[in-house]
């Protein structure tokens, strides 16, 4: 009887089934609603942080809900429950964020992200990455690639467990713990793109991601660092920053006492 059901809404669906992302006006595939994505969101949130160390260091995480809160005031989403942690895996460095502003920070990203600017950088780029949807528009192409439209409203309906994991891996979260998958190569520079004016917006010097990926490319040498190697090449995307840079500077107006704390050095981190 669903499967009927769902076969008779799949032309209303696939009719509706276009979104636009947030600043740069490219439109999307989008099989999944804001609302239900977000439910997802937050129960994959749930399930990372069941089986992740979370870390809870007052000093670290002050750092974090300060920046992620500044952020999330650019982002203009009060419909979103914001969430900031920090999960101990100094051998990680990375992060990410899922629908709904749920987004984790693992301590080995402190190092490489070295100033408050540079976590801002990396924190911004996640939340674009939600912003502009990119979870939900890989879900809707593997899920129509794989299913057709009928699943995906018949397994929206039911809360499908396999759906919360497909929410999981198009946010680039694997199925196991501590594995990253990479966005491709568009969703990419368009995270940058809104990353960049998102951190200007929340009174982040803007250059502080261009540094950011200088030091990603120093270290590349040794060891690739997670963010680096689930990121397309970090020589590519300096030039680009460089080249948004003019517009995403008009953004960027701090506060006087703000103008400090992009170059302000994270905690445990020092100068060598
Ligand atoms: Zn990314």
């Amino acid at each position: 009887m669903k499967r009927i059901l769902g076969i008779a809404l799949v032309p209303a669906l696939l009719l509706a089934a276009c979104a636009t992302a947030p600043y740069t006006q490219r439109s999307q595939l989008m099989l999944i609603s804001p609302g239900e994505e977000n439910q997802l969101g937050a129960q994959a949130f749930q399930q990372v942080l069941s089986k992740e160390k979370v870390l809870h260091d007052p000093v670290l995480q002050a750092v974090v809900d300060r920046i992620g809160w500044r952020i999330a005031n650019a982002a203009n989403r009060p419909d979103f429950q914001w969430q900031f942690v920090v999960i101990d895996n100094p051998k990680m460095a990375n992060a990410f964020a899922l629908p709904g502003g749920k987004v984790a920070v693992y301590t080995g990203m402190f190092p490489v992200a070295r100033t408050e600017g540079g976590l801002a950088a990396v924190m911004a780029h996640e939340v674009a990455h939600v912003l502009a949807r990119h979870g939900g528009e890989r879900l809707s192409q593997g899920l129509l690639a794989q299913m057709g439209a009928v699943a995906v409203q018949v397994g929206m309906a039911g809360r499908d467990p396999g759906v919360v994991q497909g929410v999981m891996v198009a946010y680039g979260l694997g199925a196991n713990v501590g594995v990253l998958l990479p966005y491709g190569r568009l969703q990419e520079s368009e995270a940058d793109r809104i990353g960049l004016i998102l951190m200007a917006q929340a009174g982040y010097d803007p250059r502080e991601a261009v540094q950011l990926w200088q030091r990603m490319a120093q270290q590349d040498r040794q060891a690739p660092p997670e963010f680096l190697s689930t990121h397309p090449s970090a020589g590519t995307r300096i030039q680009d920053l460089q080249r948004l840079m003019p517009n995403a500077l008009t953004y960027y107006r701090p506060a006087p006492d703000q103008v400090a704390e992009s170059t302000r050095l994270l905690p445990g981190v020092s100068v060598r």
